[in-house]
């Protein structure tokens, strides 16, 4: 596609995505496949759709991993996983008081969204009831912190009662495209997490679920897998980058640049014009000194450390933020658009009806 074209069609997708239409496949593709020189125009356009919805606001969440490592399955990027050689803490779950302390001190430093994490293939009902007494400390000490919990593939009723014991949203990453999951997944299935979403959604959980990018797959599994993830209409979409583990299946995977995920992050604004997308996992290491580009296109990211890597410091995550003109979103203020379903109004007139037609 030539530069005038190219710039045409970045005309019409954004004027789509403003008015929070469904940007097609090939639109979406087009936005992967530009090329370095017409970056800073993506990145432009999708910070428009990114300030009509949000503002100049970044949301801050911070990641408390409750039980890490050991896991008993084996997802190829994940450096808890079955077999993990990677030299990460492994400890069984936190106490309450323990986890309350870290989410006060999160909260203190700017966080709205406080993230409950444990390893594992999903909860037994003994863990839904540490996690309910986590939560129950936490909004004690911070009634208006959103609690999100993650915890893997959940049992039938696991959903409600997660959503009875005071939990906002339920994070389970769908993380590549159906066709490629068995490579870096024996243990479940790519179902098996989109009935997770599904069923949290059906509970009332606010779904959380994103993807990984960075392991060996091409721009169409990426495509798939956003086109998969706008089906589950989740309120929030974790845009990760692979953090390469030593001693895990993908550790030598180093193929992201900081432009192929600026490209990832345009078109997954452009996916989800209206949804909150977070720059989460990997942030520091592959976008490097282009990560205030991307506060342009995402309105959320993860404040201090990651589940078992370290993070850019969190005075210089809140000095970025200012320092690119934009300010930390309040635990008062709503992330999405209000809805307005106001402005649906029922036709009764016209065909199929008795009364005048708005003609
Ligand atoms: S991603 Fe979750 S389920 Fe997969 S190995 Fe890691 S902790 Fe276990």
């Amino acid at each position: 596609m030539t530069k005038s074209a190219f710039e045409k069609y970045l005309h019409a997708i954004t004027a789509k995505a403003m008015c929070g239409d469904a940007v097609r496949r090939d639109e979406l593709l087009a936005v992967l496949a530009s090329n370095d020189d017409d970056l800073l125009d993506v990145i432009a356009a999708a910070g428009r759709v990114r300030r009509k919805f949000f503002g100049r606001r970044v949301k801050l969440n911070y990641l408390v991993n409750m039980k890490s490592g050991l896991c008993p399955e084996d997802c190829g990027y994940c450096s808890q996983r079955l077999g993990s050689t990677a030299e990460i803490l492994k400890y069984s779950w936190i106490d309450v008081a323990e986890a309350a302390r870290h989410a006060r001190c999160a909260i203190d430093a700017g966080a709205k969204r406080v993230c409950l994490v444990a390893a594992g293939r999903g909860p037994s009902d003994r863990d839904i009831g540490w996690i309910a007494g986590t939560i129950a400390a936490i909004k004690e000490s911070a009634p208006a912190v959103e609690v999100c919990v993650c915890l893997g593939l959940l049992k039938d009723g696991q959903a409600d009662r997660l959503r009875e014991a005071g939990a906002d949203a339920y994070n389970h990453n769908l993380n590549t495209s159906a066709k490629n999951y068995a490579q870096i997944c024996s243990t479940h299935t790519f179902d098996d997490r989109a009935a997770t979403v599904a069923a949290a959604k059906s509970a009332e959980l606010s779904p959380c679920s994103g993807a990984i990018f960075g392991m060996g797959e091409s721009d169409d599994d990426i495509i798939d897998v956003a086109l998969a993830l706008r089906e589950l209409q989740p309120d929030s979409v974790p845009v990760n980058f692979l953090i390469p583990f030593e001693g895990t299946p993908l550790g030598r995977n180093w193929e992201l640049t900081p432009q192929r995920c600026l490209r990832i992050l345009a078109m997954f604004r452009f996916a989800f014009p209206d949804v909150e997308v977070r720059v989460a996992g990997g942030r520091e290491i592959h976008l490097r000194s282009l990560q205030p580009l991307a506060l342009h296109v995402a309105n959320s990211i993860f404040l201090g450390d990651y589940l078992t890597s370290e993070g850019q410091a969190a005075q210089d995550d809140r000095a970025m933020i200012a320092d690119a003109g934009f300010v930390i979103e309040g635990v008062d203020e709503p992330t999405l658009p209000a809805e307005r379903h106001d402005l649906v109004v029922t036709r009764h007139r016209g065909a199929g009806t008795s009364a005048a037609a708005n003609t």
